[in-house]
């Protein structure tokens, strides 16, 4: 009998490595690996070369009226392994990471017409199962009937910590106190905004990784998929 796949949900709040988990989950499971952040970033990056974002804030009528102008896709490169994103069929995974982006990212989020079309392309994604999506609202909103959801969370000073490291690791211009700011201020709005606010799902499993390794969250997160999966095949 073959083994049947299930629905992996990782949401939590910004830099408390959901990526970094859920990329090796994905590849112990041999399951496939969505970046839900990428896609709202690279819609965000797109909005900026087009000037319907400044510090003003957001031109949302103009934003709506160019939604099928975006057009996202996650490729895979065979040598590394690493998946990125594409936006327009443009690699654009180093832009999306840097400060300005991050800064004007949960702006572009707060749209319900961006949310609603990453939403559909996200379950369009996963609909085979097999697959492990992180992001804010995955467990809650696009896959609420996922298997397994994790809720991950770590201290502050250690998410600050981390998103520092990789930041300078990338080559990326930054001060502790700007990264602060941002992982403050992209927590505030997306926990408070209107649309799809980030929440713990009810069912949600909590992972708070402040005191483990990257080896410790990943063992923890095989043996809690190992058991949903296990109780599949009963
Ligand atoms: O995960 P990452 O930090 O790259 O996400 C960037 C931003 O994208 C978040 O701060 C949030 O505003 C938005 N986002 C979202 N819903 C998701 C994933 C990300 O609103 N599912």
């Amino acid at each position: 009998m073959a083994v049947q796949k299930i629905t992996i949900a990782i949401d939590g709040y910004s830099s408390c490595g959901k990526s970094t988990l859920a990329k090796s989950l994905a590849s112990r499971l041999d399951y496939k690996y969505v970046d839900t952040g990428a896609m709202y970033r690279a819609a965000t990056l797109f909005c900026m070369r087009n000037e319907l974002i400044d510090d003003n804030g957001a031109n949302e009528n103009a934003i709506i009226k160019i939604l099928d102008d975006i057009n996202l896709s996650f490729i895979q490169d065979d040598l590394t392994n690493a998946s990125s994103i594409h936006l327009n069929g443009e690699n654009v995974e180093t832009q999306i990471r840097e400060m300005d982006v991050s800064n004007r990212v949960s702006q572009i989020s707060t749209i319900v017409e961006i949310r609603k079309k990453m939403v559909q392309l996200q379950q369009k994604m996963g609909k085979e199962k097999g697959v492990v999506m992180e992001g804010r609202d995955i467990g809650t909103v696009v896959f609420p009937d996922a298997e397994l959801k994790l809720f991950m969370t770590a201290d502050m000073e250690t998410r600050v910590m981390r998103r520092y490291n990789e930041m300078r690791e990338k080559k990326i211009e930054v001060s502790m106190d700007e990264v602060r700011d941002n992982v403050n201020s992209r927590d505030y709005e997306d926990t408070h905004r209107k649309e799809s606010p980030l929440v713990q799902a009810d069912d949600a499993i909590i992972l708070d990784n402040t005191n483990l390794n990257l080896e410790q969250q990943l063992q923890k997160a095989i043996d809690l998929a190992k058991e949903k999966i296990s109780l599949l095949q009963l």
